[in-house]
């Protein structure tokens, strides 16, 4: 069918420049290991921290779900489409997030736009770092709410930003609580001083952090001691948790409000019972069984090291989130397609995830990686590494 020229053409464009990219499809169940291509290769690009995504106690639990529930749902949360586990599964997140109380969007990036475009108005402003996720940014262009952005994680531009909106009602600093892409955590002792310090509002998402820092990886907000110092933690069931979704834990006032105005929320179908019973028992996992975390936590330290002892340029990751920094885009493919055919699915990242000049492969290990597959993939990015240069 004609029509579509005029995007074709860019297609093409891509491809000539050789930034175009095939999506990857799994022949496997996700794991420390993934069938591609009908080859098993060691899994370095998922968000599934802990291995929940395959837990025997989450499949139990989905499984007995569909049997007992079947499996949707029918209906929007607010009209017929709030099950008794809906509320139970936000009851235990917010427990543990120690929060009031907690709601649940269909995804991470809905919640993320739902609460944004939600809570501010043209009389409050949003003072967002520069290197937010696109879930952030995107919420963030839903509000008519003033925009500002601070430098990354440079306290005297976040302080120079409020200095300049004291006019405004209220003001929502918001970042991510570990960055997706760099794997550096943000400096929330210091931002929780200037919020308080100026009367600002503060809004974490801690996708990345969630399953992985804090007491039974609560988050960033646990691991610094900041509990009930931060007014919204925004929070995905679709990495470490292994399943999917999004939540916010908050205030009840807060959360009532998103009930009536979190758009997501109020115009899309809730959660099938296989994925809240699957979330929920991941909740009880991560209070029961924190060996994972520890095993995370472990396998980081000893392949961010192997790395390093390698020669890459790992920027200034503090997290399982270990990025391995080559700088031109066709370089990051053509390092991840060689890390391929030596048996390791890490991906390419490059413009518009990253800066220009900062195309990288991302690596995350996770707690089901064993030591040996994890030296196998340092030999694997050793060879691809000084195959193309990247390594003298
Ligand atoms: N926030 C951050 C920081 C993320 O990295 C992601 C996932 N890419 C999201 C939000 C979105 O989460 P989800 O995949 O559950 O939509």
């Amino acid at each position: 069918m004609k029509g579509f020229e005029y995007l074709q053409e860019e297609l093409e464009a891509m491809q000539k420049a050789g930034t175009f990219r095939r999506l990857i499809p799994l022949e496997s169940e996700q794991g420390s290991k993934v069938i591609i291509n009908g080859k098993e290769v060691i899994q370095l690009s998922s968000n599934n921290y802990l291995g929940l995504t395959s837990h025997p106690r989450l499949r139990r639990a989905a499984l007995e779900a569909v049997e007992k529930y079947g499996v949707g749902t029918g209906s929007v949360r607010t009209i017929a489409g709030t099950l008794a586990m809906h509320e139970q599964l936000e009851k235990k997140l917010a427990g543990f997030k120690h929060t009031e109380a907690s709601l649940v969007f269909q995804s991470g990036f809905t919640t993320n736009q739902g609460v944004l475009s939600a809570i501010l108005s043209p009389e409050d402003v949003v003072i967002s770092d520069e290197l937010n996720h696109a879930s952030i940014i995107d919420g963030i262009r839903l509000t008519k709410a003033g925009r500002k952005v601070y430098k990354h994680v440079d306290m005297k531009s976040l302080e120079e930003v409020l200095r300049e909106t004291q006019t405004y009602r209220k003001r929502l600093i918001v970042s991510d609580g570990v960055f997706s892409m760099d794997g550096n955590i943000a400096p929330l002792p210091q931002i929780v001083e200037l919020a308080e310090k100026y009367d600002a509002l503060i809004m974490i998402d801690d996708a990345h952090a969630s399953g992985v820092l804090g007491k039974n990886g609560r988050g960033t907000v646990n691991h610094f001691g900041l509990d009930g110092r931060v007014h919204i933690q925004v929070g995905t069931l679709s990495k470490a948790i292994g399943v999917l979704g999004g939540y916010v834990a908050s205030t009840q006032t807060l959360i009532d409000y998103l009930i009536h105005k979190g758009r997501p929320f109020l115009f899309s179908t809730s959660h099938p019972p296989a994925v809240t019973m699957a979330c929920i028992e991941a909740i009880d996992v991560l209070l029961e069984e924190p060996e994972l975390i520890d095993r995370l936590w472990e396998n980081t330290r000893f392949f961010k090291q192997g790395l390093e002892d390698l020669g890459f340029h790992t920027g200034k990751s503090e997290t399982p989130i270990t990025p391995v920094i080559v700088g031109d885009e066709v370089l990051s493919h053509q390092f991840s397609d060689k890390l391929l055919a030596f048996g390791v699915f890490a991906q390419g990242i490059a413009f518009p995830t990253v800066a220009k000049g900062m195309a990288r492969v991302r690596t995350i290990v996770t707690a089901q990686h064993s030591k040996q597959e994890l030296q196998q993939a340092l030999d694997a990015f050793g060879k691809a590494g000084k195959e193309l240069g990247i390594l003298q």
